[in-house]
């Protein structure tokens, strides 16, 4: 039994379970997956992924436990702006050097940030109310 268990950054652990002493010597392993998308705003963030895959599905970010569209695309248009998280270390990478959100709304300056995948570790800045936002965005890929 492991209590307040807490998950490697980005990482599902592998632990063994628990048997009793004399017992069968079998381990049980359990695999633990980080929290997963968090309320609307991750929903619109991967369903807004979705649809960016829709017209240009190159370039959009894979990964294991963020699902098929949790990690983001690297995409902007006039309404907004998404990068996917970067480790490429680069010093003229904007992701990396910290100059840019993975998620901007350009009218309202609404900013999501997240860790590896949307919804982990996830913080979102601005007035602006998250529908509107991505309602905003939704209609500027309808070209
Ligand atoms: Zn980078």
């Amino acid at each position: 039994m492991v209590m307040n268990y807490k998950p490697a950054p980005g990482e599902p652990e592998l632990r063994p379970g628990t048997w009793p002493p004399g017992g069968d010597e079998m381990m049980d392993i359990e695999v633990i997956l980080p929290e997963q998308k968090t309320g609307l705003i991750g929903e619109l963030l991967v369903e807004l992924t979705r649809r960016i895959a829709e017209t240009a599905p190159d370039i959009i970010a894979h990964g294991l436990l963020g699902g098929e569209f949790g990690y983001g695309a690297n995409f902007e248009n006039e309404t907004f702006m998404m990068r996917p998280e970067c480790w490429c270390d680069a010093e003229d990478c904007p992701r990396c050097a910290g100059e840019v959100p993975n998620f901007l709304h350009k009218t309202t300056g609404f900013e999501v940030e997240w860790y590896k995948y949307i919804g982990r570790s996830m913080k979102a800045t601005g007035d602006a109310e998250p529908i509107d936002v991505f309602n905003d965005c939704f209609a500027s890929l309808r070209i």
